[in-house]
């Protein structure tokens, strides 16, 4: 479960000595943070910028699994969740508060991977730890991270900005995360049913990692303010493709064409997806948990964009009235259905 083999009761330290055993470690980074953790609430300088202010809940057994989620990596991956919702408004992440309630089945060993986990993302992505809460737990590890960012006005991009004719474009690639979790429930299910057998992940190890360890796209959010962009609609890709668009569609009142060939697929994605007898497009269209961006463009913006390595148009806006398709790679119209697109026929490459 952990990797440290040692074994400290957490009631030894006492609340106080737990959170300051957790936290020493963090420094603050950002000249906004004036006070952080310590007192009874941390202060945020914000010279004036709109604040942004996203969390998010993790619960053991329903969004992770420590059979095969590294305590480190989990630590790593909550924040990066809550830090790519602060990027989908194209705001600048710069605080995060966390909270966490634990039951006695974890040492103070596990709960210091936790957090060596959120320290290396707050290193990473430049983010303060400015606070949080400790409790105990009769049921597993919860984890809350609250997030805050900033941006100038004129710089949040909602949902609700796509207009007719502009580009759909997605960030990286598409469906590794959700690959590789199938990856990891069947090296599970073979551990369970004989448990001297070791996990096979060989060749596996870019969906893997796209799912035990994803990032968030800061680097995106500062490519548009290298090229002068301000998308006209954005949202980072938790619950899938699909789902993504129905909420542009739905707070933009637009409607959308995507092309099948043009959606980003890894090649680790599309051969495991075979290998699992799933369309690979179902899993681009339907996994989640790549944190990437879907965004959309006006078509003024096409030769900003054009070069960038990693970002791809996948498709166009259209009128609310002609609703939300998938053009097929043989050229066959599919509705994209709300929980994706169950109706899809699967056509031979
Ligand atoms: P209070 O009794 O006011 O809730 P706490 O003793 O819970 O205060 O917290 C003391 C300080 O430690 C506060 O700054 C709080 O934000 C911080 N803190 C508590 N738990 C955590 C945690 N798990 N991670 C980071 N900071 C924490
Ligand atoms: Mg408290």
């Amino acid at each position: 479960m952990f990797e440290n083999k040692e074994k400290t009761e957490i009631s030894k330290l006492g609340e106080f000595g737990l959170i300051d055993h957790l936290t020493k470690k963090f420094e603050i980074k950002n000249e906004h943070t004036t006070l952080g953790i310590g007192d009874d609430a941390a202060i945020i300088n914000q010279n004036n910028m709109h604040q942004i202010i996203s969390t998010d809940l993790y619960i053991e057994n329903v969004h992770f699994d420590i059979m095969y989620v590294p305590l480190m990596h989990l630590g790593y991956k909550c924040i990066t969740a809550s830090i790519s919702d602060i990027c989908a408004m194209n705001a600048d992440a710069s605080q995060v508060l966390v909270s966490i309630a634990i039951s006695s089945k974890y040492p103070l060993e596990a709960l210091e991977e936790i957090y060596d986990g959120i320290k290396a993302a707050c290193d990473k992505y430049g983010v303060d730890l400015v606070g949080g809460d400790t409790s105990s737990s009769v049921s597993g590890l919860m984890i809350s991270v609250t997030a805050m960012g900033y941006a100038e006005e004129k710089n949040i991009v909602k949902r609700s900005g796509a207009k007719e004719g502009d580009l759909v474009c997605v960030s990286g690639d598409l469906g590794g995360a959700y690959m590789g979790l199938q990856v990891l429930e069947r090296e599970k299910q073979v551990f369970i049913d004989q448990k001297d057998m070791q996990p096979d992940l060989e060749g596996k190890d870019y969906i893997v990692g796209r799912q035990l360890r994803p990032e968030a796209r800061i680097d995106i959010v500062e490519m548009f303010e290298e090229l002068k962009i301000v998308p006209t609609s954005l949202i980072d890709i938790s619950d899938g493709l699909a789902s993504e668009i129905f909420h542009i569609c739905k707070h933009s009142n637009v409607g959308m064409k995507i092309y099948e060939d043009k959606l980003p697929i890894d090649q680790n994605t599309y051969d495991t997806a075979i290998e699992f007898n799933m369309p690979p497009t179902t899993a681009a269209m339907n996994g989640g948990e790549d944190y990437e961006l879907l965004f959309t463009l006006p078509q003024s913006d096409y030769d900003k964009i054009k070069n960038s390595l990693d970002v791809t148009i996948i498709g166009y806006c259209t009128a609310a009235h002609e609703g939300k398709e998938l053009i097929s790679k043989s050229g066959n119209v599919v509705p994209l259905e709300a929980q994706g697109w169950e109706n899809y026929k699967p056509e031979e490459d």
